[in-house]
């Protein structure tokens, strides 16, 4: 497994692992999803999303739609 410590769009090596507890809104309801990994760059800014950690809260916000529509659907 490569690890994933040099920025892919500036190449600067100053790139962090972080968990930050992210929040996704949806038809005026919120989702706080914690432990949320990304990867941020302290050259250029930029984040990115831990690939395993996006395809798990996939499934959580696809769930929490899910939630939210059956919500306005009663
Ligand atoms: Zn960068």
């Amino acid at each position: 497994m490569k690890d994933m410590n040099q920025c892919p769009i500036c190449g600067g090596s100053n790139f962090e692992r972080r968990e930050v507890t992210e929040t996704f809104e949806y038809k005026g309801q919120s989702l706080e999803y914690p432990n949320y990994v990304v990867y941020a760059c302290g050259s250029c800014g930029e984040e990115i999303v831990d690939s395993k950690c996006l395809k798990e809260s996939d499934r959580k916000i696809r769930d929490f739609y899910r939630q939210v529509d059956g919500l306005l659907t009663l």
